[in-house]
């Protein structure tokens, strides 16, 4: 039996398994990307409804939060409407996600999940079994455009492998072996070595697509240019995402690779929120299951100028995000795009930053990493912001919630060393506020310490 069939089977046997609607809503995805764009705006309207009826029904939070506002829900019938509910921020979620989550949805019925976020908010939120679901179908559907499909192995550069692959039971090792076949490189840490075990573990794995945050990407394709790279396996395409990729990084990893590479934005709150397809012209956002809107000073933007991005998650019944606001900047686009999907385009304007810090070791350590492995595993931090002005020294700026105190100085001492480096002083400075960009982002990690000391 081939390995697409062998992993299809697996895929199928999987779903049945866990009575999951993979397959079904895999299926759904991969006709609805080819409706009309005013087909999509009909079903985004529709699903607004409902969404809204049902949150009205089963979500007193939200009834309090609209009429605080003086909002009336009932106005809104379609997307454009939508500037008439008020903004929920992740202030908001951080002081209110419990009471976020719908009656009637008990602990089975929802996936908690947590996120150190771009903005250095950690946050708490959940989503209901059949959103966390939809959302495994909406990456098969994104990653099938960068030149994967069932069968075909895959290569993450990713933070923390162990926390990425699960705790490895029976059932996880055959997933793996059978469906997902994928390696994680662990770009927690990029020095020459880890970098050439890199190069080792892709000639003996020959991956078909390599995933990985775009700094960490581009940093390793740099690496490869220099030494003059052989001998890697062809790739069909790079999906780069969790970090702004930028037009020179873009040709520096296609120029090493050899395939083109293929954008991604998303959210661990939202899934996939926009890819990337073989035009490579802007991202077609994932519309069936969101709204996204782009706006300034409380109106949408025009297309081509850039705006806050609000998402509206069409899908998660267990606790409505409505008007979420997650701190990223965007630019839509107009027109349609030449491959005839009809899903809305954005194209990222400033988007997520977060830099590297060099440690004394001369290891590069990526701040996307750190935002969910060390800032959204810490107690009663609700706000943090890595400064590292030279070489050897961080600090740590926390703005600290009702519950951080030794148990959150504890988990500093014992983590950070493990994530920087034993050689690396470092302080935590507690302060009130953080103050945003003169763009108006909260960078998460701000390092004036040039990566290129670290080669
Ligand atoms: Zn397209």
């Amino acid at each position: 039996m081939s390995a697409a069939l062998m992993a299809k089977t697996a895929f199928l046997v999987q779903s049945l398994w866990e009575r999951n609607h993979v397959p079904a809503e895999l299926r759904r995805l991969e006709a609805s990307q080819w409706w009309s764009p005013a087909a999509v705006a009909e079903y985004q309207d529709q699903r607004l409804q409902a969404l809204l009826r049902h949150t009205l029904a089963r979500n007193p939070h939200y009834q309090r939060f609209w009429r605080e506002h003086g909002a009336d829900p009932a106005q809104v019938r379609t997307v454009a409407d939508l500037v008439k509910l008020p903004v929920v921020t992740k202030e908001h979620i951080q002081n209110h996600w419990r009471d976020m989550i719908c009656e009637g949805f008990k602990e089975r019925d929802i996936v908690l999940d947590r996120t150190g976020g771009s903005s250095g908010k950690p946050l708490q939120f959940a989503m209901d079994r059949r959103r966390y679901f939809s959302r495994v179908a909406g990456a098969y559907r994104h990653d099938r455009w960068a030149g994967w499909d069932f069968g075909c192995r895959v290569a993450y550069i990713w933070g923390h492998p162990q926390a990425f692959l699960h705790a490895p039971n029976w059932r996880k090792r055959w997933r793996n072996r059978l469906l997902d076949r994928r390696i994680v490189l662990d770009s927690s840490s990029l020095t020459p070595e880890t970098m050439l075990g890199f190069v080792n573990a892709l000639q003996r794995h020959r991956p078909r697509v390599l995933l990985g945050y775009a700094n960490s990407v581009y940093i390793f394709a740099r690496f490869l240019l220099a030494r003059g790279h052989d001998g890697l396996p062809p790739l069909a395409g790079v999906v780069t995402s969790a970090e702004v990729l930028g037009q020179e990084r873009r040709q520096v990893i296609e120029a090493c690779f050899g395939c083109r590479v293929f954008d991604r934005y998303g959210s661990r709150e939202t899934g996939i929120i926009g890819s990337e397809c073989d035009e490579h012209d802007g991202l077609h956002l994932c519309s069936e299951h969101l709204v996204v809107e782009i706006e300034r000073d409380g109106a949408p933007v025009a297309p081509g100028e850039p705006g806050r991005i609000l998402i509206t998650d069409l899908s998660n019944y267990g606790m409505p995000m409505i008007r979420y606001r997650i701190e990223d900047m965007g630019v839509p686009l107009a027109g349609a795009c030449r491959c005839g999907r009809g899903l809305v385009r954005l194209g990222m304007a400033a988007g997520r930053e977060t830099d590297f810090l060099v440690t004394p070791e001369g290891k590069l350590v990526s701040g996307a990493a750190l935002t969910i492995y060390l800032i959204a595993r810490a107690p009663g931090v609700r706000q943090a912001q890595l400064l590292q002005e030279r070489p050897g020294a961080v600090t740590l700026r926390v703005v600290a919630g009702p519950e951080y105190g030794p148990e959150t100085e504890a988990f500093f001492a014992r983590q950070v060393p493990e994530f920087l480096g034993r050689q690396m002083t470092w302080q935590v400075e507690l302060v009130d506020a953080i103050a945003p960009l003169p763009s108006g982002k909260h960078a998460f990690c701000v390092s004036r310490v040039d990566p290129a000391r670290a080669f």
